[in-house]
């Protein structure tokens, strides 16, 4: 522990702050991405090495955001920056198909239950918007059900009620569409059902009075917004047997779940979805996005297909991404699976004794790699018990624990720490000390 404390120095932040006066005349508001923003201005990343970044002040900071949880590894693993630099030198993008895409398609396939087959893209949100065109395909249905406050990137239709508010959302076992961004044509909005997330009841009837017209039911597995709430095992066990029933498809979006386990969170709950939409940990830190399923379901996207799905891309399946995701997947094997819930039940662990020392309200969540603080201590269930929450303190109470971690060398976003394999013991007896701190310093306050 001391070791990692002598690796935290803390500077000012000249540099980033000069760089973030230059953004602000040429990005709007400063930023390229809404998520990165923090008050009062960003810091600027150099240079990582396994889970720390240093910034452009020389300021080193644990990573538990790791790219929105792409970076499994942390960064500049040496063998998967090796492969980038080395595919470098050899090509970067070409019409022609190279070999590290099989070789990914393979492992997938062989790791993941629902994948028989694979198309590659360059997001997460286009194999969120592709499996929509699939599903309508093979189905001959038009409209598509999510979760309300499910979140599928950054696709118009899927956005739909990402964050809709109590004048506009609905009655609770029939939730009302709401557009995301202002301008959303209605007709689109039309096109999406939504379901109260952990009501079987209500879900249930949704399903079957509206199967003639449902293609498909998108569902991240693991969790609601940023890991705050999660889908009961009841649950998925009931949209997988009542999708199968009528003739809907179920694609579980494991954009950021598949890091649950080497088989995925579909593997570890033992619950195999028609299609899985894929990206973050499959690029190995460079862009990408997979849909994985059936193969009778996924013949759609074949070349000669009758009815047919159309699928291209300048960038699709590059053999930088491919190359990296596959070196980087390579190395996840069961052992590193085990070390990443060990580091991540120590960290829960932590969390709660934490809670318990102080005497403070709270929750702790999480599985695996992915861990969450809440200091709230009531039960958390769907959106509208998260929205409710963070209008009653919540939200502040999760940036105050942001800002205060970031102070001490530790990067979070929104109550969640999200590890990766370079990880030590010795990292997480540290960031249990900043947190310690950390809430010993708002409570006293
Ligand atoms: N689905 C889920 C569940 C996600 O977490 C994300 C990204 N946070 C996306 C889709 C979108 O992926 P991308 O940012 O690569 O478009």
């Amino acid at each position: 522990m001391s070791q990692v404390k002598s690796e935290v120095d803390t500077r000012p932040s000249a540099q980033s702050e000069g760089l973030f006066e230059r953004a602000k005349r040429v990005l709007p508001s400063g930023y390229t991405r809404d998520l990165a923003a923090v008050k009062p201005f960003p810091r600027y990343a150099d240079h990582g090495e396994g889970c720390w970044i240093t910034d452009v002040d020389g300021n080193r900071i644990i990573d538990f955001v790791n790219n929105f949880a792409s970076q499994i590894h942390g960064h500049a693993h040496p063998a998967v920056a090796d492969v980038i630099a080395k595919q470098a030198y050899r090509i970067t993008s070409t019409i022609m198909p190279s070999d590290w895409e099989v070789k990914l398609a393979e492992l997938l396939r062989e790791r993941i239950p629902s994948v028989e087959q694979v198309r590659f893209m360059n997001s997460g949100t286009e194999a969120n918007i592709v499996a929509t065109k699939v599903a309508r395909c093979f189905t001959g249905k038009t409209k598509i059900a999510k979760m309300e406050g499910g979140y599928h990137g950054q696709y118009d239709l899927l956005e739909g009620s990402y964050q809709p508010t109590p004048d506009k959302w609905g009655p609770v076992e029939t939730p009302t569409t709401v557009a995301n961004n202002p301008g959303t044509p209605q007709s689109l909005l039309d096109e999406l059902v939504l379901l109260p997330l952990n009501n079987l009841g209500a879900t249930r009837d949704i399903l079957r009075a509206r199967a003639n017209e449902i293609a498909a039911v998108f569902i991240d597995p693991f969790r609601l917004q940023l890991g705050l709430v999660q889908p009961d095992p009841a649950f998925l066990e009931m949209l997988r047997e009542e999708t199968e029933r009528l003739g809907i498809l179920l694609i579980f979006d494991e954009v950021l779940s598949l890091r649950i386990s080497r088989s995925g969170t579909q593997g570890k709950r033992g619950i195999v979805p028609d299609l899985t939409t894929m990206g973050k940990i499959i690029g190995g830190g460079l862009p990408v996005g997979g849909l994985g399923g059936r193969e009778d379901i996924m013949s759609t996207l074949g070349v000669e297909a009758s009815p047919k799905v159309k699928h291209s891309g300048t960038f699709t399946g590059n053999p930088m991404s491919m190359a990296a995701g596959y070196t980087s997947m390579s190395l996840l094997d069961e052992a590193a699976f085990a070390g990443l819930d060990a580091r991540g039940e120590q960290l829960r662990e932590g969390f709660r004794k934490i809670q318990a020392d102080l005497g403070i309200p709270g929750q702790v969540l999480g599985e695996a790699s992915f861990s969450v603080f809440l200091p709230w201590g009531e039960p958390i269930r769907n959106y509208r018990d998260l929205f409710q929450a963070m209008r009653g303190g919540l939200g502040e109470g999760i940036l105050a624990i942001q800002s205060k971690l970031l102070a001490r060398g530790v990067l979070t976003l929104r109550g969640g720490f999200i590890g990766s394999t370079p990880m030590t013991a010795d990292h997480i007896d540290f960031t249990l000390a900043a947190m310690k701190d950390a809430l010993s310093e708002i409570h006293s306050s």
